[in-house]
Order: C-alpha cells, then sequence, then structure tokens
C-alpha cells in the first residue's frame, strides 16, 4: 500500500475499505466517496497598511442527506480544498454516528491568523462570509469555529449574514461567544467529549482511570479540555502536551516527571495554543523537540492537533505499554499507521466519534438558537454526556458483534445512516 499524505485521500481510502465491506452499491459508493457542493473563493481585505491582500476561501459541502450541512471554518496556512473536503466528508459520518440531524461541511482560509491583527482577522472573517452567505443558512449549511478560528470570529460572521439578510440569525453558525446567541458547555465540549468516549473504553477495557497517563498532543481548545477531563472528571493523570511554535516552526512538548498543572500551563498559553517555552522552563518542566510526546511510557495517547501525526514514520516510536489512542484530532492517524497500531491490539476510539462533542454542543447551540430559550451549562453537558456515550456503546456493540476494527464499526454505522436518509428522501 502506498503511503498517504493526503487528507481527502485517506478519508476516500477509509470509506471505500467499509464500503467494500459493507457491499454498498457502486453507484451509492461513488456520490459518497465526493462532496456534493464545492465553493472556493477570492476574499480580499484592506490591510492595516492600506494594501489590498487577496484570500483563498473554500466551503465544501460533502453530503445533507440528514439535515444541513455542519463544520468549522479552519484558518491554517497549509489549508486546501482536498484537507476541506477530508473534513467534510468525516463531518458528514460525525454527525450520522451521533445520530443528529445534520449533514457534513468544512470551509477554510489559507491564511496564519496569528499573522493578522484583530481588524484584519475581523475583515477576513466578514470578507469569507460576503462571498459565500447565498450558500449558507441556518437549514442550508453552518459553520462553526475549527483550528485557528474562534468564537468571536463566529461572532463577526453571525452579524455580517444577519446584517446580508435583513434580520438577527444566530442559527447561521454556531460556537459563538455566550451572550451572543453561544451556547454553555460549548468551548469545553469537544474535549470532554473525547474524555467521556475514553471513560467508556476504559470501562471495556477494565482500566483504572486512576492509575492511567495520559500523553496529548496539542494544547488548543481540544487538547486543553480533554486534559482538563481527564485529570478532574477521571482522575487521571497527563504525563505531557504538545504545541507547535511559530517563532521557529516546530512542535515541542513539556512535561513534568508529576504530571503537568493544566491551569499553570493555560496561564503562559496564547489564544492558538502556543505554550511560552521559557516560562514553562523556569517553572521546572522539560521541554524536548518534535514528537516526544508520541514516545512516552503512557497508558493512553489523544492526538488533539491536526491529522497524519500518528504516521508509517513515528507509529514504530509508540510506547508497548500504550493500550488506547483517543483521536481528538480529525484523521491524526494514517492508514499506514492504523493498521500497525490495529496489528498491536490497540484499542481506538475513531475520530469522528471520538471528538463529536463539539458538533453535538453545536446542534444543541442551534436548538437553543431557534427555540430562543437558553440552557444551563449543567444540561447541555449531562445531554452531551448521554449522547456520546450511547454512540460509543452503538458503535463497540456493532464491532463485538460483527468482530471489526472500531474504527470500521463507526464507518458501518454512520455509512448506514447516511445511506438510509438517502434512500428514504429518495436520492438513489
Ligand atoms: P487549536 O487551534 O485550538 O489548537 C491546535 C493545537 O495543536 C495548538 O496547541 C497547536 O500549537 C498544536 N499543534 C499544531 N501542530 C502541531 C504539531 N505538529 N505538533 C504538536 N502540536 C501541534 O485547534 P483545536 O480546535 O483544538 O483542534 C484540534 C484538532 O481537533 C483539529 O484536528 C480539529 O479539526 C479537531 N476538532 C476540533 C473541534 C473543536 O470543537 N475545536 C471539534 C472537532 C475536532
Amino acid at each position: 500500500m502506498a503511503v498517504v499524505s493526503n487528507a481527502f485521500e485517506m478519508a476516500q481510502m477509509q470509506f471505500d475499505q467499509v464500503a467494500q465491506q459493507l457491499n454498498l452499491d457502486s453507484h451509492v459508493a461513488e456520490m459518497l466517496r465526493w462532496p456534493t457542493r464545492e465553493f472556493r473563493f477570492q476574499i480580499p481585505v484592506r490591510m492595516d497598511d492600506g494594501t489590498i491582500r487577496v484570500f483563498f476561501g473554500y466551503r465544501v459541502q460533502h453530503n445533507d442527506a440528514r439535515g444541513p450541512a455542519k463544520g468549522g471554518i479552519r484558518f491554517h496556512p497549509s489549508e486546501t480544498l482536498d484537507t476541506v473536503r477530508a473534513l467534510a466528508m468525516w463531518m458528514t459520518w460525525k454527525c450520522a454516528v451521533v445520530d443528529i440531524p445534520l449533514g457534513g461541511g468544512k470551509g477554510g482560509v489559507a491564511v496564519d491568523p496569528a499573522s493578522l491583527s484583530v481588524a484584519e482577522r475581523e475583515k477576513l472573517c466578514r470578507g469569507w462570509v460576503d462571498q459565500i452567505w447565498r450558500n449558507i443558512g441556518p437549514r442550508l449549511d453552518v459553520p462553526a469555529p475549527d483550528v485557528g478560528t474562534t468564537p468571536q470570529m463566529m461572532g463577526w460572521i453571525m452579524d455580517e449574514y444577519s446584517k446580508l439578510v435583513g434580520q438577527y440569525t444566530p442559527g447561521v453558525v454556531t460556537g459563538k461567544p455566550v451572550g451572543s446567541g453561544g451556547s454553555l458547555g460549548r468551548q469545553e465540549a469537544t474535549g470532554f467529549g473525547v474524555v467521556y468516549t475514553l471513560r467508556e473504553a476504559m470501562k471495556y477495557l477494565g482500566m483504572d482511570p486512576e492509575r492511567s497517563i495520559a500523553a496529548i498532543q496539542g494544547f488548543g481548545n481540544v487538547a486543553q479540555h480533554a486534559a482538563t477531563g481527564f485529570t478532574e472528571l477521571l482522575g487521571g493523570q497527563v504525563a505531557c502536551v504538545s504545541f507547535w511554535d511559530r517563532t521557529d516552526n516546530q512542535a515541542y512538548t513539556i512535561s513534568h516527571p508529576n504530571g503537568i498543572q493544566i491551569e499553570f500551563l493555560k496561564t503562559i498559553t496564547d489564544q492558538h495554543g502556543c505554550i511560552d517555552k521559557d516560562r514553562a522552563l523556569a517553572a521546572g518542566y522539560d521541554v524536548e523537540e518534535q514528537d516526544a510526546w508520541l514516545r512516552k511510557d503512557v497508558d493512553v495517547l489523544i492526538p488533539a492537533a491536526l491529522e497524519g501525526s500518528i504516521s508509517a514514520e513515528t507509529v514504530s516510536s509508540i510506547s508497548d505499554r500504550v493500550r488506547l489512542v483517543a483521536e481528538g484530532a480529525n484523521g491524526p492517524t494514517t492508514p499506514e499507521a492504523d493498521r500497525v497500531l490495529k496489528g498491536r491490539g490497540v484499542f481506538i476510539i475513531p475520530d469522528f466519534l471520538c471528538n463529536a462533542g463539539g458538533v453535538t454542543v453545536s446542534y444543541f447551540e442551534g436548538v437553543q438558537n431557534d427555540m430562543n430559550f437558553y440552557w444551563t451549562r449543567e444540561m447541555v453537558l449531562e445531554r452531551l454526556d448521554n449522547n456520546i456515550t450511547r454512540a460509543f456503546r452503538d458503535v463497540l456493540k456493532l464491532a463485538e458483534s460483527e468482530r471489526v476494527y472500531m474504527r470500521d464499526a463507526a464507518y458501518m454505522v454512520a455509512i448506514e445512516r447516511v445511506v438510509n436518509a438517502m434512500e428514504l428522501r429518495g436520492w438513489l
């Protein structure tokens, strides 16, 4: 098998394998291995120095048979149409596996948001909406935050869309700030969802969370809340987290022999998940280069940064002690690495199940916007726990009854639900 480095090829390869196992008709498989609609557009922005800079924006709607397309907007320098396509496809499976009535979409802009001033970021968000507003909407396609985008940016997107359509429309985007149509519990939803699935997996594997140690890749939204949840909700210990340092363009791992103090590290981390390594060193932390997080002697790995981090090159450095990989990020494990982990008997909580907490609470946010009635944080998190736990158990049950790998079982549950909706709508 050739090494796959393109995220969309990887998403198609995973799909093809399960489509074969499910004996999907070839025309159905062909429909699902490509997005339904794709948009690529220019966003001219007048920069603070008066010059015009042109950015490229994307929105891909993979499938909306089960409801409006749903998925984040990523601001990242290496964003391409293919990463957006892959992420849109994974959104379709994600919404289906947790059984929320939404389809799959994703958007992005090729940009490093940290290189922009606040005013430039706002213009870029508003410019993104100006180009695509006719093709998004509460009943059409609902964006949300992802890597490099924030609740404040979602607030600007909601405001720009509301101005263009002439009425306050909070349901056009989720992940908005609380107080501007956002839901309590949304910020921590993805990371806590990761932890709820971990809790269930540990029960199944007979692991004691209080005696378990995790290594986490990333220290952004997902990773920070997964770390907090792992220590505070499950009582486990986090040995290290890692991050990407833009100043010298490389990854670092921050660890502590007694486990890291998450609340302290948050105080020395910027809004893009970049830790001040000098202050970490001064506080007694070890700072290692590159993929040190992956080599730690731990029970649980939580990749929560970007796709492709557990690859053919890196998988062999994973310690034999690791029993569980909870994929907080989208697509962190390449197909080659996946085969190695499967062969080693490592239990995988596949990305689109593991990190579905964010979209689940995004769905709750849309419901609250529709009702114009807002829930407490406890209500949100309790409903999230119920949804994601039920989804985990559905997948595990199928994995056991069909004797298939967790990732394949999750695909089977999701694909069958999407195909069923397509049939019921008369598309097939
Ligand atoms: P974020 O931008 O808040 O954080 C990303 C983190 O990853 C940062 O700490 C960054 O420094 C780190 N990072 C980037 N490249 C790295 C590398 N090579 N090595 C180590 N660290 C690296 O992003 P986020 O919202 O936390 O998203 C993380 C992942 O989770 C992405 O794959 C995203 O698609 C997925 N996801 C996010 C959500 C959500 O609600 N935010 C929901 C579902 C899935």
